[in-house]
């Protein structure tokens, strides 16, 4: 046990303290499965302590339940411990006060907005809160049917995901699959019977064929610091199972071989290795070390036909992006504690574009919390749905920048999401180097390239296909713009140029460059001959809002050689 270790090193720390303090406070309760409660915040502080968290956040996790089921108060944490473990306490005991319903859906707004409110403000909570819930969810046998259910379903919906999100894949699988059987009991219980099984047939299978990578690895002089087998969990075996038709033999990926090695180049090493060994299934080498997940996570992932002609999956990474791919921004945690000047800066210029999509979030809720119709809260809620929760796609940028959207994104959204102007003024897309409409869903891997046109404004009909709402958002301030400058036309005075002028090349290109200087929005251009002058007329209507400026403008135009003369009325 990490906790009691650590309170043996330091025995006055706050880590000791909170040990002693939830203890006692605790002290004479009992869990629903009998067993004292003090092992439930015990167990909250370990898995954060595995997670690799600072003490404050140890203490924090020993001291979560104190305020709301003991005599403890806020301010007796605040005194004993100071304000930042308080701080986290007190995060953790406003979360709990949300009760998760499918409805009514102002109550899932709303605490939604309290969950992103905390993420944003101090991850750490977030971390206690998932601490406390995987503790929760692997002892939920204990509580009622109705409760069994509540709880699974408020960890398979906004939990996992959210742990996902922060790159605790392990974390956020286990979860699904501690829901799992709560959710969809009879479904568990076909996987049960169907699969089990085959789970160990799979598994002897990979153990035959191990001393066979071993020495291919050898023959190549790369030494595995690991090689494991990784059975696909439950919750993701079904949804893949009822993509496939509920045939377990496309699944090729059941069990996976897991190769775990010193560094970057050792990983290509392997896959080469491997590919010479057995002959890869096209089109299944996936390069996450090359372009990594939106969420961090880094491995090669190759399936090859192995011995018996099986298919054998796949997985290399070093043992660093294996340690992240378990912890995602946890991992980070501690690098960012001390801000090691250099050494870790990679890693904490990583964690700061992960935490974008959280600065993004708080954006919206703050947005959205002044709008008090229901109408708009919908929208808030359905936005987060899209962006948040359900799947995303990550393209690329001509400069080689990986852009994490909204799986349906289409080249409007990459536009607006790199900035308001290049979206505002966008013309058209190319994606992998061919031209595509600006409604084309974009896919994982496309590299995208926008072009742009001055002065563009964006079209009303983009709403229909746009799909991240900071699209969306800018999209109809734009237009909003565009209305009220079409408004002001109206009071905008109209004024007819006459110019007289000689022919040149490029002097129609100079004057109607001079009157755009000057704020004339031009409405047409036309030249006339006349027999009776020996040079052209041009005509050029315009629409000013200042007519002050009319009198600068003949000037400006005057100054030109070729200008023989120049009048304006206004009409
Ligand atoms: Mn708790």
């Amino acid at each position: 046990m990490v906790i009691e270790r650590l309170i043996k090193e330091k025995p006055d720390g706050i880590v000791a303290k909170a040990y002693q303090l939830a203890k006692q406070a605790h002290n004479g309760q009992v869990r629903k499965d009998g067993t004292p409660f003090f092992s439930h915040p015990l167990a909250t502080a370990e898995n954060l302590a595995k997670w690799h968290l600072d003490e404050a956040s140890l203490a924090a996790g020993l001291l979560h339940d104190v305020v709301e089921d003991t005599g403890i108060t806020l301010q007796d944490i605040k005194r004993d411990f100071g304000t930042e473990v308080a701080f986290l306490v007190d995060g953790v005991t406003k979360l709990k006060r949300l009760k998760y319903q499918e409805s009514p859906a102002m109550t899932a707004i709303e605490n939604m907005r309290k969950l992103i409110f905390a993420l944003s403000e101090d991850l750490r909570v977030i971390f206690i809160k998932l601490a406390d819930r995987l503790h929760n969810m692997r002892t939920l046998d204990a509580l009622s049917k109705e409760k069994q259910k509540r709880i699974a379903l408020e960890t398979s919906e906004v939990y996992a995901p959210i742990a996902y999100r922060l790159g605790m894949q392990n974390l956020s699988g286990e979860l699904q699959d501690l829901s799992f059987p709560f959710l969809f009991p009879k479904e568990n219980k076909w996987l049960r019977d169907h699969i089990q099984e085959l789970y160990l047939e799979r598994e002897g299978y990979l153990k035959r064929v191990t001393p066979l990578v071993k020495k291919a690895l050898h023959a190549h002089g790369i030494h595995p610091l690991a090689i494991d087998f990784r059975a696909k969990r439950y919750s993701s075996l079904y949804q893949k199972l009822t993509r496939h038709n509920m045939d377990v033999n496309k699944i090729y990926d059941l069990v996976a071989l897991r190769i775990i090695v010193e560094n970057v180049r050792d990983c290509y090493g392997v896959l080469g290795a491997i590919h010479e060994m057995w002959p890869p299934l096209p089109g299944r080498i996936k390069d996450y070390i090359a372009m990594p997940k939106p969420n961090g996570y880094r491995s090669i992932h190759t399936t090859v036909i192995g011995p018996d002609k099986k298919y054998i999956e796949i997985q290399i990474r070093t043992h660093a992006m294996h340690e992240e791919n378990e912890h995602g921004i946890a991992a980070h945690w501690l690098y960012e504690q001390y801000k090691i000047p250099g050494l870790h800066h990679e890693k904490a210029s990583r964690l700061t574009k992960e935490l974008k999509w959280v600065q993004q979030l708080k954006r919206w809720q703050e947005k959205y919390q002044d709008m008090e119709a229901q109408e708009n809260s919908e929208d808030f809620l359905d936005a987060m749905k899209v962006d948040f929760f359900k799947d995303r796609i990550f393209v690329i940028t001509p400069k080689g920048d990986v852009v994490d959207l909204p799986a349906g994104s289409t080249p409007i959204d990459f536009a607006y999401y790199i900035h308001s102007d290049i979206g505002n003024t966008c013309v058209a897309a190319k994606v992998n180097d061919k031209f595509v409409s600006l409604n084309h869903e974009l896919r994982s891997g496309d590299l995208i390239e926008i072009l742009i046109q001055k002065n563009k404004k964006p079209s009303e009909d983009w709403l229909q296909f746009v799909k991240t709402i900071h699209a969306k958002e800018h999209i109809k301030a734009a237009l909003r713009a565009k209305d009220a400058r079409l408004r002001d036309k109206h009071k905008a005075t109209k004024v007819e140029v006459r110019i007289v002028t000689q022919n040149r090349l490029g002097l129609l290109r100079d004057i109607s460059g001079i009157i755009a200087r000057s704020h004339f929005h031009i409405i047409s251009m036309n030249t006339t001959k006349q027999s009776t002058i020996k040079f052209p007329i041009m005509r050029i209507e315009c629409e000013i809002e200042d007519t002050k400026k009319i009198e600068r403008l003949m000037l400006k135009l005057k100054a030109l050689r070729e200008v023989q003369e120049v009048s304006y009325k206004i009409i």
